[in-house]
């Protein structure tokens, strides 16, 4: 049976009790620090108190985990296993579609920095790109553990460095932080667009005026 089959949430809040609120936080903040699929199993590392190596595959119809935390090597399913199943369930399916550069398609997020800086280009908001990356910490802090940490490491990148999913894999290891981080910049480069829409709209119905205003004066 493949792992697809079984591993889903229904499962994973059965099997792993009062662990499943504690890995879904695990994985909200972004602790899932390495991942790899291949085949039925899937491997990955869990930032806790410690760095876990857990690892999840299919034996016999249901999927076991193994992880090297104290409760993991019990046999347990652990908060780890659960933050890894869920970084899998959400970011790591193959049928979600790759892009060219292997960023995984999610609506609303660019893929690439190529077709960040194209769109940015195209749309005459290309200087936000070059804006410090904090801006966006009141939109990502909730997915943080730290809003300190957060803004620190923010403060040294720009938007071009987190606006595609491409880029944004580079800075954090969660997927729902990268997707977070890159709808926002694509968000704000939309109003950023359509602020300068509105702004050379205003500017040719000015200068259209002008010259009518300026003949009736002088008649
Ligand atoms: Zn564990």
């Amino acid at each position: 049976m493949p792992l697809a089959d079984v591993l889903t949430r229904a499962f994973l809040r059965a099997r792993a009790g009062y662990g499943y609120e504690r890995g879904e936080r695990y994985w909200k903040q972004g602790r899932v620090s390495a991942y790899a699929a291949r085949g039925d199993t899937v491997s990955g590392v869990v930032r806790g108190s410690e760095m876990y190596r857990v690892r999840l595959l299919v034996a016999g119809g249901h999927v076991e985990a193994d992880c090297t935390c104290p409760v993991g090597v019990s046999g347990l399913f652990c908060k780890h296993a659960v933050a890894l199943a869920l970084h899998h369930l959400e970011a790591g399916e193959p049928a979600r579609g790759r892009g060219a550069a292997g960023a995984a398609a999610v609506e609303g997020c660019f893929a690439t920095r190529g077709e960040l800086e194209a769109w940015a280009v195209q749309h005459r908001v290309a200087f936000e790109l070059a804006l410090a990356a904090d801006v966006l910490v009141p939109e990502l802090e909730h997915a943080h553990p730290s809003a300190w940490t957060l803004r620190r490491e923010l403060c040294l990148l720009t938007l071009r460095e987190l606006g595609s999913l491409e880029g944004v894999r580079r800075v954090f290891g969660g997927a729902q932080l990268q997707q977070l981080a890159a709808a926002a910049v694509a968000r704000r480069l939309a109003q950023r667009a359509d602020e300068v829409k509105a702004g050379l709209a205003e500017e040719r119905t000015r200068s259209a005026a002008l010259p009518a205003a300026v003949a009736t004066g002088a008649s």
